[in-house]
């Protein structure tokens, strides 16, 4: 069989025209004689409506409940898609996460597909059907509903194509490809044509919403070829593969990633002695929070010393609450800034090219652009700054490292 998978994020089926137009892509493929599976996201907006209404209710609703609440809104979008294709003729009809069932492992909210039992879909498409398959679901082994964290439809197509050795799997969205950044905030940014597996992930656990970085993880560990494209128009769009498909000579950088909504806290003057930062991390990890870039500066009268951190707005009340009872450190105060942002430059071509952290910092020192923090990876460079330089740093790294149009 000779099987697509196309995956319908919640823009392409954000309103009853947009649904007859996924149809007319469906069967555009069952021309070409394709098996089609089709995953597709709740309508836009939906999955943020139904958070609202569990926050409503309160602010620790309870995680086995709240994966059944977020994950309702996929019910209505294959639905309409099913019913848009059963109007035109054609067999088809929708399967939630649990009907089929695909099982996940792991805590509500984050939970991981771990395996798709295949056999009544395969029944399905060998009847000529088309099956419709909600994403960011599953189910776990104490047969209850669960999600696969926020943008999960990307996985959930990603899997599918793993279990059901697709041919192809397509990601149709909003936007005509992966973009050196954000196209909607750079209009210069450009097209990428071929971006690795490795380049990806970075870019989307560093905030290009674009793909959803578990998504990426699954199919570098797969092997699967992913297609990033439009459902709004019939343009070429970029693939995401291995390395050695793609050509690093053009570009030492390949995209600039940022994220907008975290939040800086430094304690002061924390008694320093062993295991002083795990006591700081120890309870924010119990509690789900991530902590991403960390800075320690050295002591200068060896016992005191101040450590900075950073984490996303939402966990903001929680960390403050749980650094302050916990018991187990000493600090004189804590200052917070929830107005800062991180700025990411992404790309393969650096680990063999001397210079690019130089010209990073020149870059934005030329701009007048404090950084606040730096974090470092083989492919990556990362550096804090206050907020209101968001753009200006952006333009300014796009700009440096060629990518502009
Ligand atoms: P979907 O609902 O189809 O899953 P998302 O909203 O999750 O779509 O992702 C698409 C959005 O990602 C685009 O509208 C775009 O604004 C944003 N985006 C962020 N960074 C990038 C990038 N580097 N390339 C393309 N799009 C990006
Ligand atoms: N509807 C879910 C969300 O908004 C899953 C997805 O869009 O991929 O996060
Ligand atoms: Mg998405």
């Amino acid at each position: 069989m000779k099987i697509v998978v196309l995956k319908f994020g919640g823009t392409s089926v954000g309103s009853i025209g947009r649904v007859k137009n996924v149809a007319k892509i469906i069967i555009r493929f069952l021309k070409k004689r394709y098996k089609v599976i089709v995953v597709s996201s709740a309508m836009a907006g939906e999955t943020n409506k139904l958070v609202k209404l569990t926050k409503q209710i309160s602010n620790n609703f309870i995680s086995s409940e709240y994966d059944q609440v977020v994950a309702s809104g996929e019910q209505v979008s294959c639905s309409l898609i099913a019913g848009k294709l059963n109007d035109q003729g054609y067999l088809s009809r929708s399967w939630l996460g649990w009907q089929i069932p695909i099982f996940t492992q792991g805590k509500y909210s984050h939970s991981r597909i771990v395996s798709i039992n295949k056999k009544n879909i395969i029944k399905f498409l060998r009847a000529g059907g088309v099956p419709i398959i909600a994403g960011f679901q599953g189910v776990n082994s104490e047969n209850r509903i669960t999600t696969i964290g926020r943008g999960g439809s990307d996985a959930t197509a990603i899997m599918l194509a793993k279990f059901f050795k697709a041919e192809k799997c397509i990601i149709y969205t909003d936007v005509d490809g992966v973009y050196t950044t954000d196209p909607r905030v750079v209009p210069r940014a450009k097209k990428i044509e071929k971006i690795s597996y490795e380049e990806m992930l970075e870019m989307a656990s560093l905030g290009a919403k674009v793909m959803q970085p578990h998504s990426i993880q699954d199919a570098r560990l797969n092997r699967i070829d992913i297609e990033v494209r439009s459902s709004f128009k019939n343009v070429s769009g970029s693939l995401i593969t291995k390395r050695k498909n793609v050509s690093t000579k053009k570009n030492i950088i390949r995209g600039v990633s940022f994220s907008k909504n975290d939040s800086k806290l430094t304690l002061v003057g924390v008694k320093d002695r062993p295991g002083v930062a795990a006591a700081i991390f120890e309870p924010l990890f119990r509690n789900s929070i991530n902590v991403d870039m960390v800075v320690q500066n050295i002591s200068s009268n060896e016992k005191e010393t101040d450590l900075t951190f950073t984490i996303k707005n939402d966990d903001l009340i929680k960390t403050e609450k749980l650094i302050k009872k916990n018991k187990k450190i000493k600090f004189n105060n804590i200052i917070i800034d929830e107005k800062v942002s991180k700025v990411s430059i992404v790309g393969v071509g650096m680990i063999t090219t001397p210079g690019v952290t130089y010209r990073m910092f020149n870059a934005l020192a030329k701009k007048n652009i404090n950084i606040l923090v730096i974090s470092t990876s083989e492919i990556k460079i990362s550096v804090l700054v206050d907020r209101k330089n968001l753009k200006k740093a952006v333009d300014v790294l796009h700009k440096e490292f060629k990518l502009d149009y």
